[in-house]
């Protein structure tokens, strides 16, 4: 091969970066000087010289045009591929913002039933009354997980879920979920047992959340799967991995649906059974919550005798001291009661009924209430007066949550005041938003429907 050809050749090397025509005039520009030369040679002509230049520069357009066609049909390929996941994109965007919003709208109301059903419940009131306040009560706390199920399913399914590993007390962990959960079952004809190895670490580091999560989960299935019987919960350490394993006596699974009950509105129901709620999410969320925390999910089981979860997961140790802080805060609702009773607090709430229940228990802790009804009459209330925390809704009729915060925290700029602590009570309770809260100079967020227990021990904190 000639120098030439080479030439021609490598001409083509510019084929991605430039236009065609400037390509293909350099060819026939190379093309045509070297022919040029061939016949002013003073060695003579030589007609192969001539045949084969004008060969390799109609092969090298054909291949320059080969090449060009390959790499418009890629561009295309790849604007139609950019173009579908925008689309992609925007949808799963929409469909978190609906979500969201839908939960928004469901547990405004819901926060409603359960805080009053609560109030009532503390009252005085026949056996007839407190049970069928505790079935409102249940029924609405059904709904809430259902809500909690599908959101927590859709920000997983996004991928922007990230983990927060805090030290935590195991045993204070498994005793917080199974202890509540027993309570319900005094009447019924299972039993729950639990054991904690001795081998397991005091306090370990992972994120507690999600390990509440799957031992709720998968305790709450083997309950509404079991009709007669016990349930197992036991929970051991080996090197750095723990292993939860809960077992039951209830109608099982056959092993060839084991692979789908993980999969996502996946529900095995058999004729002969009795209908069980559920939206078939469960499963789904609690394996990719463990796969997060590096761990893994197995089933034994037999249709009609029962089935065994077992799950691992890596953990690292961590300190005991770590955790105190964090305890302190979850104290019990009788320490929540000492000490912080005569402070004030401004309650921005527009909707009446949670303004209800949060009148009734928190007057009932001792607490001064000034209660308004939107953002711009909770700022003017602050200007008026000294509070030792605000609870703001966010979403309020005039001047919403975040507006009124922003201005009381500018007015304590201004003012030289002291940063009063205050509180997101609210039903938006994506990690999106919840960070947005923060970043608008709230101290924390209560989400509703308000478990009481942990406003007060939210306010004591904040208070202390
Ligand atoms: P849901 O409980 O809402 O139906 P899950 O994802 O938690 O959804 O469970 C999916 C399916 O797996 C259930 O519908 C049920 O058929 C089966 N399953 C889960 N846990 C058990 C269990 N402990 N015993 C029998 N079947 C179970």
């Amino acid at each position: 091969m000639t120098l030439t050809h080479l030439v021609l050749w490598g001409i083509l090397l510019l084929v991605p970066y430039v236009k065609r025509p400037v390509v293909y005039l350099l060819l026939l520009t190379k093309s045509v000087s070297s022919i040029y030369f061939i016949l002013n040679s003073p060695r003579g002509v030589s007609l192969n010289g001539i045949i084969s230049n004008i060969v390799t520069v109609i092969v090298a357009i054909i291949f320059g045009e080969i090449l060009y066609r390959t790499i418009d049909g890629l561009k295309k390929i790849n604007c139609q591929l950019s173009q579908e996941s925008q689309k992609a994109f925007a949808a799963s965007e929409a469909k978190a913002a609906f979500l969201a919003n839908m939960s928004h709208e469901i547990r405004t109301p819901l926060s409603g039933i359960r805080g009053i059903t609560e109030m009532m419940m503390g009252s005085d009131r026949s056996d007839a009354d407190h049970n069928y306040l505790k079935m409102i009560h249940t029924s609405s706390m059904s709904l809430l997980d259902i809500v909690n199920n599908v959101l927590d399913f859709s920000r997983i399914e996004s991928g922007k879920e990230v983990l927060h590993s805090v030290p935590c007390n195991i045993r204070n962990v498994m005793d917080q979920c199974i202890t509540p959960i027993k309570l319900t079952l005094l009447a019924d004809q299972v039993s729950l047992e639990s054991i904690v190895d001795n081998n397991v670490p005091k306090v370990i580091r992972t994120d507690e959340m999600k390990l509440r999560q799957i031992v709720t989960n998968l305790i709450s299935n083997a309950i509404k799967f079991t009709d007669y019987g016990t349930i197992s919960v036991s929970l051991s350490a080996h090197e750095s991995e723990l292993t939860l394993t809960v077992s039951d006596t209830g109608i099982g699974i056959s092993p060839e649906k084991y692979d789908s009950i993980f999969t996502e509105f996946e529900r095995v129901q058999t004729s002969y059974e009795k209908y069980r709620e559920g939206t078939g999410l469960g499963l789904a969320i609690t394996k990719k919550n463990i796969e997060q925390l590096g761990g893994t999910i197995s089933v034994n089981s037999e249709e009609l005798s029962g089935s065994t979860f077992i799950v691992t997961i890596p953990f690292e140790e961590a300190s005991f001291d770590e955790c105190i802080e964090k305890e302190a805060i979850s104290a019990s609702l009788s320490d929540v009661k000492t000490g912080i009773g005569n402070h004030s607090i401004l309650i921005a709430e527009d909707n009446k009924v949670n303004q209800v229940y949060l009148k009734h228990f928190l007057e009932k802790e001792g607490f001064d209430l000034t209660i308004v009804e939107n953002g711009e009459e909770a700022v003017a209330s602050f200007m008026e007066k000294e509070f030792g925390i605000v609870l703001m809704d966010i979403q309020m009729p005039v001047k919403s949550g975040l507006q009124a915060v922003q201005e009381i925290r500018e007015y304590e700029q201004k003012s030289i005041k002291n940063k009063t602590p205050i509180l997101a009570l609210t039903a938006s309770v994506t990690n999106h938003e919840q960070k947005l809260f923060m970043e608008s100079g709230m101290d924390g967020v209560c989400p509703k429907p308000v478990d009481m227990k942990y406003l007060l021990s939210s306010i004591k904190k904040h208070l202390n």
